[in-house]
């Protein structure tokens, strides 16, 4: 969605467009002027910390709860004025699953089939589809009350699948499963995303890198980042810190460090831990891995390079750094 692509980008279609949305809950702003575009064929992940209003844009998106102000549009359906048609290319999971405990998974199924308008002669092979993709046909006559979370979670992922949408959203589908589940439900999405294009919310870094293509990284209702996983790990990080130690005097170092093409700058750090050394915070531009050539450099004059590592800022920290509290909402204007 970013740079260099604009003439495709208006070609392109996008499934979902979301403008300007802001929600007010009485005298809370949970979401505003939140602005994104949802391609097909992808998985993408909205990423933020809890309260960060992750369900408030997807129930909003889903056609269940009205915006203050901006538009959705759906397949090109506007979720307000045309909410039947644009729904219909939704299948939503909630935080909490609207789950009638009392039914089995293919009574409930086949009823959420009846009440999105799949018609009687499909309902039945939409529900055995979408069992034999979530993996419940050993549990399919037991009720929904007493099979553990991860299986509920696939009942309401199901339910999701039914009338054939052409987006899934499912608002953090793993939080309260343990770690065995976690890894099914995740490989359950992951097969998900190869037919269709799905939008998992999730306070869970580490589980967004590791399974969407695309992420959105919300922070007190505002949109901070929006890029492919790849690209925010390579814009957030400009540059790369060495830190090294090595034997020579601060001036011959720093001549010889100035003298390998792309270091940046070059700072001591505090006292050396040994007599005759100096430490050295190097920053260098991102793109190369400059330690050979440092090191050789440093080799030829007879500098002998102790210790080096390079500190590259984590996904972790770009996170939290997006998503301090007080910190300005920072997304440039991408479109
Ligand atoms: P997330 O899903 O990222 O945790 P939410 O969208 O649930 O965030 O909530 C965003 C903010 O809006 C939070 O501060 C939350 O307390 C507030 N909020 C959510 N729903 C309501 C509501 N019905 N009434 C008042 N405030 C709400
Ligand atoms: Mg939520």
């Amino acid at each position: 969605m970013r740079g260099g692509s604009k003439s495709i980008q208006t070609e392109d279609k996008h499934l979902i467009e979301v403008q300007n949305l802001t929600k007010v809950y009485g005298q809370k702003t949970a979401v505003e002027n939140v602005s994104f575009k949802i391609r097909n064929g992808r998985i993408y992940g909205l990423l933020g910390p809890n309260g960060a209003g992750k369900s408030t844009t997807m129930n909003i998106i889903a056609g269940c709860l009205s915006p203050t102000e901006g538009t959705v549009l759906i397949n090109g359906y506007d979720i307000c004025d045309q909410p039947i048609e644009a729904k219909r290319q939704i299948g939503y999971l909630p935080e909490l699953p609207p789950l009638f405990t009392d039914m089995t998974p293919l009574e409930y199924l086949t009823f959420v089939a009846e009440a999105k308008g799949v018609t009687d002669e499909l309902i039945d092979r939409q529900v055995k589809e979408a069992m034999t993709v979530t993996d419940l046909l050993g549990v399919k006559d037991r009720l929904i009350r007493n099979l553990s979370k991860g299986f509920r979670q696939r009942v309401g992922i199901a339910q999701a699948m039914l009338g054939k949408p052409d987006i899934i959203i499912l608002d953090e589908p793993t939080v309260g499963l343990d770690p065995q589940q976690i890894t099914e439900i995740r490989a359950l999405i992951r097969r998900l995303g190869e037919k269709i294009t799905v939008i998992i919310s999730s306070h869970i870094l580490s589980e967004i890198a590791e399974l969407c293509d695309h992420v959105i990284i919300l922070s007190e209702g505002h949109v901070v980042a929006d890029d492919d996983m790849a690209e925010l790990e390579a814009r957030m990080n400009p540059e790369t810190t060495l830190r090294m130690t090595v034997k020579a005097d601060e001036d011959g170092a720093r001549r010889v460090l100035k003298s390998v093409e792309g270091v940046r700058t070059v700072t001591k750090e505090g006292e050396s831990a040994e007599e005759g050394t100096v430490t050295l915070q190097v920053t260098t531009t991102s793109e190369t891995d400059l330690r050979d050539e440092i090191f050789f450099a440093m080799a030829a004059e007879r500098y002998a390079v102790i210790s080096m590592e390079q500190q590259e800022q984590s996904l972790e920290e770009i996170f939290l750094s997006l998503t301090a509290k007080g910190s300005k909402h920072k997304k440039e204007d991408n479109d």
